[in-house]
């Protein structure tokens, strides 16, 4: 599983840029239909959960409890 972003929730704090460790967010360069630049899922396959199924026990849950808007979610391909 790795995280997506709902940029309909996302304000663009880019707090889940500064906490991941694995360096998976960044700064979004496109405003939302809100007003807000919403961060990007740039390298999903650096997430701690990349190889865990959907449903699974995450290893990291570090950006989806930091996320201020309930932005966040995992999903699978
Ligand atoms: S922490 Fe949440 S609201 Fe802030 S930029 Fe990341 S996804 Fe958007
Ligand atoms: S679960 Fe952890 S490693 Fe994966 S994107 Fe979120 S903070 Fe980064």
């Amino acid at each position: 599983m790795y995280p997506i972003i709902n940029k309909d929730y996302c304000k663009g704090c880019n707090l889940c840029v500064e906490v991941c460790p694995k360096r998976v967010f960044e700064k979004g360069m496109e405003i939302t239909h809100r007003g807000y630049y919403a961060a990007v899922v740039k390298y999903k396959e650096q997430c701690t959960n990349f190889k865990i199924p959907n449903g699974g026990k995450p290893l990291c849950e570090i950006c989806w409890l930091t996320c201020p808007e309930h932005a966040i979610e995992f999903k699978e391909d």
